[in-house]
């Protein structure tokens, strides 16, 4: 690879904060997207580091949210001069989030820092023309765009800086602007109401503007899909000083985040980690359910995520003892109604048999210790 051998480069992958991993593309590199921070580039928080701290702390992400992060503070002298640091912080194969629904096939590039009102300096400069060329060069991508020509953020102040002349050395120009912000906005893959403000919108759209405009949604609980109002979010003034904002994480529970990630690597669910139990989260486990019916007790059902007569009558008893897949789903399904089973380890003890009975008893039905068409009907049927 032309591009690990770049003297500015340095390799942190595995080294920045995570929570867990993204995965693998499921489609080649297309799109070389180029983004900025929309942090001032002298910052303490300009860089790779405090980027991944934002994505996983504050918008509950699995790891920054790039491939490759360009930090003009930090200087590297090489043999073709004073070349900005590039920072590598994820395989170039894993799908992290940078553009909704177009991340399987684009490569996120962040250059820190605020183009909005930094001026772009030759050191960054010349790293931007320097993995651009070792990029082409190792086949990576095919078409350069900024964040704002990727399919739903025609709005988003990113980049603003002039990249088809910085891949060329042209030299920086002044910023492009954005469009206006639309009415409405679809939410895409990894959204956030705080990612979607994060200063980044028409400039400087702000997450209360943005629960102000949608009182009638959870902002902790989005789905891909849904629609969203800018209302007065889009009409906010640009503010040319505008801090770090990190608010307080509204980054969900742990352990459906890890059903979550289960449900994808197991069932390939293409849930976001949110590690909140919304409609998706359900539907994928009812799939999951229909997948292990199949499998075990060629059941034949459509696995569709409803939960209909037929696989209502395909259901088996899950009891005490049991353990594999299907006892997952039902330690799974038990934990999202409220009733935690301790660890969903696949087996079913104690800690099963007590959040069972507790559910049983709630949903008066029979307390009877066992997980047959009743239960599966109370945890799956709406
Ligand atoms: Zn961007």
């Amino acid at each position: 690879m032309n591009f690990s051998k770049l003297p500015q480069l340095v390799d942190m992958r595995g080294e920045l904060k995570s929570k867990g991993t993204y995965s693998k593309r499921s489609k080649t590199i297309t799109h070389r997207v180029w983004h900025h921070s929309l942090t001032k580039k002298h910052l303490a928080g300009s860089d790779a580091a405090s980027f991944a701290d934002y994505h996983v702390n504050t918008l509950g992400w699995p790891g920054v949210g790039y491939t490759f992060i360009i930090e003009p503070k930090n200087l590297i002298n090489t043999p073709n001069g004073k070349r900005a640091r590039i920072v590598y912080a994820h395989d170039i194969d894993r799908r992290t989030y940078h553009v909704g629904n177009s991340n399987q096939f684009a490569l996120g590039i962040c250059v820190a820092g605020d183009y909005r009102s930094d001026t772009m300096d030759d050191a960054t400069i010349a790293s931007i023309a320097d993995l651009h060329s070792a990029l082409v060069k190792d086949n990576i991508g095919k078409n350069d765009t900024s964040h704002s020509e990727m399919p739903g953020y025609s709005w988003k102040a990113c980049c603003v800086y002039d990249y088809r002349k910085l891949i060329k050395w042209q030299g920086a120009t002044t910023p492009v602007t954005p469009s206006p912000a639309p009415n409405t906005y679809t939410i895409q893959e990894g959204d956030t109401l705080w990612s979607i403000a994060h200063k980044d919108g028409a400039g400087g759209v702000q997450v209360e503007d943005l629960i102000k405009a949608n009182p009638g949604i959870d902002p902790s609980k989005l789905q891909i899909g849904q629609k969203i109002n800018f209302g007065n979010a889009k009409d906010v003034i640009v503010q040319p000083d505008i801090k770090e904002d990190h608010e307080t994480s509204n980054s969900g529970d742990e352990t459906i985040r890890s059903i979550q990630k289960t449900l994808n690597s197991r069932y390939k669910a293409g849930l976001v980690f949110d590690g909140f139990n919304g409609p998706k989260t359900k539907k994928a486990l009812i799939k999951a359910l229909q997948t292990e019916l199949n499998k075990q007790f060629k059941t034949g059902l459509v696995v569709d995520g409803k939960w209909g007569s037929k696989t209502k009558a395909a259901i088996v008893t899950v009891k005490k003892g049991a353990k594999g897949n299907l006892t997952w789903v039902l330690q799974a399904a038990l934990y999202l109604e409220g009733y935690n089973p301790g660890s969903l380890d696949s087996i079913f003890g104690k800690g099963t048999e007590s959040a069972l009975s507790k559910f049983q008893k709630a949903k008066k039905i029979a307390v009877d210790k066992k997980a047959g068409k009743a239960t599966f009907t109370e945890l799956f049927s709406l």
